[in-house]
């Protein structure tokens, strides 16, 4: 019924068009050529995608990953060798440091495997909740899980889905009414649309295949 009354299929499905009209991001693609798709790839391609364009996130896991993709291969690098070659991501000496810590407690705690449940994730420093259900959904295949980024907190309330203020709160109110055989494809399906039409500042509504069912909440300026 909720999904009914909120347009939800109908506007998935547009999307969905939206979607395969773009870039893809590389973590949400189901086939990587050049590098290995592994739980623990996916987590590292995660980190480095943090604050980066996806142009220079997909460019960077190549350049590390094609060689290192396993905990063992990352720990043999020096902290400046892993700089080296996931610049200009960005805080990319932060994010060198950090994949080093996350690889040494995957290979000592979890004998080189990435846990599949979140809560082992989540005690993990440096893995926070939008990463540990990236890594569940990309990485484990799990479609239990619904990562909620910006674009997937900013959307729907501007939508009318829903009328939250975290991202945390988001993610339950969205289990609630989004039917479960969408959660695998909403974080990236939202993030595409989010980075080319429905953006933070100054949406362009005026194009928007999904105008029709907007309510535009709190969209003061658009084009
Ligand atoms: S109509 Fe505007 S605010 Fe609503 S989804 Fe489209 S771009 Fe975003």
């Amino acid at each position: 019924m909720a999904s009914k009354t909120k347009n939800i299929d109908i506007i998935i499905e547009l999307l969905r068009i939206h979607y395969k009209n773009h870039q893809q991001p590389l973590i949400s693609r189901n086939t990587w050529t050049v590098i290995p798709k592994t739980p623990f790839t996916v987590l590292i391609s995660c980190l480095l995608s943090l604050r980066t364009k996806d142009e220079i996130t997909e460019k960077t896991s190549i350049k590390l990953l094609k060689t290192y993709h396993t905990p063992k291969d990352i720990l043999s690098l020096t902290e400046t060798e892993i700089e080296s070659h996931i610049y200009p991501v960005g805080f990319y000496k932060v994010k060198a440091k950090r994949i080093k810590e996350i690889s040494k407690i995957l290979l000592e705690k979890h004998h080189g495997k990435v846990p599949s449940n979140v809560s082992e994730l989540l005690k993990i420093k440096g893995i926070g909740r939008k990463t540990a259900n990236i890594v569940m959904v990309y990485g484990h295949n799990n479609e239990n899980y619904l990562p909620i980024d910006t674009h997937c907190h900013r959307i729907p309330n501007r939508i009318g889905w829903i009328s939250t203020k975290t991202p945390e709160e988001t993610e339950n109110e969205l289990k609630q009414i989004i039917p479960k055989k969408y959660w695998s494809e909403f974080n990236h399906l939202f993030v595409t649309f989010g980075q080319t039409i429905c953006k933070p500042i100054s949406p362009h509504c005026s194009i928007c295949p999904i105008n029709q069912y907007c309510k535009q909440k709190n969209v003061k300026k658009h084009r």
